[in-house]
């Protein structure tokens, strides 16, 4: 997905390797206490993991999961959501939103999106809930928290179920409630390149609700109640481990990554601002910047002259899903989901990484600026 093995020249859009270089002993030291242990499945270190992340979010149930994908899918299935059934959520996402959507046989149905934060556009939710819309995924994209009051409000309105979909928010907040913790679960993915990342695939499912943490816990370990006894048709979808313990490594330093984050999309901000399209920050809301988008009509040239630069950049995305060939069957039209189409056409992420040194990240900014000249 992202291309981190660019020539050393070249600011890459992450760099995982950096991230890695001052907590590498704990790490060994952490990997070696699990190799001598001889535990790796459902141990340790995935129940401290998920008791840090509980009281992270102060939230009364975490469990981890094999990743994103499955978080957001186990979650559906807790709450019952399946065939017939419609689930509302923004095409403006990475696919997997949608797919878990699919896997219980539920419709996705795509809401268009809002030109400055490019999350869901509230106000176009309500002309699309029916008798058979169950719950709203609701997608902090980039790292920029959604509106959850006026969210909230209508899955109230419409006794509708909301689930988060916080892999690109860990830490990001809404009126001072961390995203992820509001809805009825919050869903995150440690794939590497999220903010909290592990070195494999992850992820966690939140929740205050106890039946739908029975049964995420329960569908993750085949159904599993007492040793071969199953109380359901469950699946293989466990956190393991060693990514647990590296997790719990990360997560005592994952403020400081995001706030990092903040630092640069500030100096991006104040450089680029009134100049092109920035990522805004509403009252009340802390974004944590997974990504560092811009909004311009000329983002060939621009990519091109910061790739001379030896500055990567990166388009997320740039198919909308209504238009995506594997949701053709759903039978959206180009042009159906305006916002969501000019978004695809004309966004660029810029690197943001919270070892990307200051200076970097002011060059950068500097050739962009430009670049939007030429
Ligand atoms: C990464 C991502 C996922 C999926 O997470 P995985 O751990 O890769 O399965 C889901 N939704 C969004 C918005 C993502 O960015």
């Amino acid at each position: 997905m992202i291309n981190t093995t660019q020539n050393k020249a070249v600011i890459p859009m992450l760099d995982v390797k950096a991230q890695h270089e001052p907590i590498k002993e704990e790490i060994k030291q952490a990997l070696k206490d699990i190799l001598d242990s001889g535990q790796f499945i459902l141990g340790p270190n995935v129940r401290a993991f998920e008791q840090e992340i509980a009281s992270y979010y102060d939230i009364k149930h975490a469990v981890g999961l094999a990743s994103g994908t499955d978080a957001l899918y186990l979650c559906l299935k807790a709450l019952n959501i399946k065939q017939g059934d419609e689930v509302i959520t923004t095409p403006f996402t990475f696919i997997a939103t949608a797919e878990a959507i699919t896997y219980v046989g539920a419709t996705p149905v795509f809401v268009d999106i809002d030109r400055l934060t490019l999350n869901m556009d509230v106000s176009k939710i309500e002309e699309r809930i029916t008798q058979k819309t169950k719950a709203i995924i609701v997608v902090h994209l980039f790292g920029q928290p959604a509106d959850m009051d006026e969210i909230s409000a209508l899955a109230k309105k419409y006794n509708l179920k909301i689930i988060e979909d916080c892999a690109q928010a860990f830490g990001a907040r809404y009126k001072d409630r961390p995203v992820g913790g509001i809805g009825d679960a919050g869903c995150f993915s440690f794939y590497p390149s999220k903010n909290l990342g592990a070195y494999g695939d992850g992820g966690m499912m939140i929740t205050n609700h106890y039946d739908i943490y029975e049964n995420v816990n329960l569908l993750r370990n085949h159904g599993t109640v007492a040793p071969y006894r199953h109380r359901f048709i469950g699946y293989n979808s466990r956190l393991d481990e060693i990514q647990a313990a590296i997790l719990r490594i990360k997560l005592r330093h994952i403020d400081e990554y995001n706030q990092k984050r903040r630092v640069l999309a500030k100096i991006y901000t104040s450089i680029l601002g009134g100049n092109v399209q920035c990522p805004i920050e509403l009252k009340d809301r802390t974004p944590v910047y997974h990504q560092y988008t811009i909004r311009t009509k000329k983002r060939e040239k621009v990519a091109a002259i910061l790739r001379d630069n030896g500055i990567s950049s990166v388009v997320y995305y740039p198919v909308p899903l209504h238009i995506q060939e594997a949701f053709s069957y759903l039978g959206y039209k180009q042009g159906a989901l305006p916002e969501s189409e000019s978004a695809a056409n004309e966004v660029m992420s810029i690197p943001i990484y919270p070892e990307l040194e200051t200076e970097k990240a002011e060059f950068i900014a500097g050739v962009v600026l430009n670049a939007l000249k030429e």
